[in-house]
């Protein structure tokens, strides 16, 4: 089922109509299926969204969204078959969306900054749930290059008085590697790919929720540097 991924349009819509296609019932309980989502669905290492459907005065509540088997799954506090083929109102929670959108975009930036400043680390994960955030980097070279946090911090900061801007794009996948040339893994496939990026900074192949601009993530700030292995752990949070 293609549901159409309305979230990759504007992280800023937070109420849209759809129609619901189908439900089901899996490990995580019951789900609804729409034709289109402005609910993000976790991955990527950011949480999904919230929210709720509405049909008529029944206000049905989403607690969490997945991609599962090229589904789109809401899932739902019990059944609601009696709605399927119904047009529903569908709201995501504002604040969560747009908390997400800056942790996220946040692990952009540092990996970038750091990208630039310190050559021997390539950004290779992200996990940009709330009071946990970190990214990841490994290292090419054996010679591991040591970051000075307060130097980091203050580059960071700069980019976010600059409020640079984030764009979105698609991009075939056969120029991908010319596009993101930073790239520490390949995507399979030929459908065109998603790309970001924060203003003059290399694009990155990016299926998140991403926010407009820069002065959005005032109060980030990198608080633990940790090298194991040849894996560099930054943590951060937002003040
Ligand atoms: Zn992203």
């Amino acid at each position: 089922m293609n549901t159409l991924l309305s979230y990759f349009e504007d992280t800023y819509k937070f109420e849209d109509h759809a129609i619901i296609e189908a439900n089901g019932k899996d490990e995580n309980g019951s789900f609804l299926i729409l034709n289109k989502t402005i609910f993000y669905p976790q991955g990527g290492g950011q949480p999904s969204d919230r929210g709720t459907l509405e049909v008529g005065s029944v206000v049905i509540p989403i607690h969490k969204v997945k991609s599962v088997e090229n589904e789109i799954r809401h899932y739902t506090d019990r059944e609601y078959n009696q709605f399927v083929g119904q047009k529903v109102k569908c709201s995501v929670d504002q604040e969560t969306r747009l908390l997400h959108a800056r942790l996220h975009t946040s692990g952009h930036l540092i990996s970038n900054v750091i990208e630039q400043n310190y050559p021997c680390w390539r950004g290779v994960k992200g996990h940009h749930f709330p009071d946990e955030c970190y990214v990841e980097f490994s290292s090419k070279n054996s010679q591991l290059e040591n970051i000075t946090l307060e130097f980091v911090n203050k580059e960071i900061e700069k980019f976010i008085e600059a409020d640079c801007l984030i764009n979105v794009d698609q991009v075939a996948s056969q120029n991908l590697k010319e596009m993101c040339p930073n790239l520490a893994y390949s995507i399979p496939g030929d459908q065109p790919i998603r790309v970001m990026r924060i203003g003059d900074f290399p694009f990155s192949p990016c299926g998140g929720t991403h926010i407009k601009s820069l002065k959005e993530l005032k109060g980030l700030e990198i608080t633990k540097c940790k090298v194991k292995n040849k894996i560099m752990k930054i943590n951060y949070h937002i003040n």
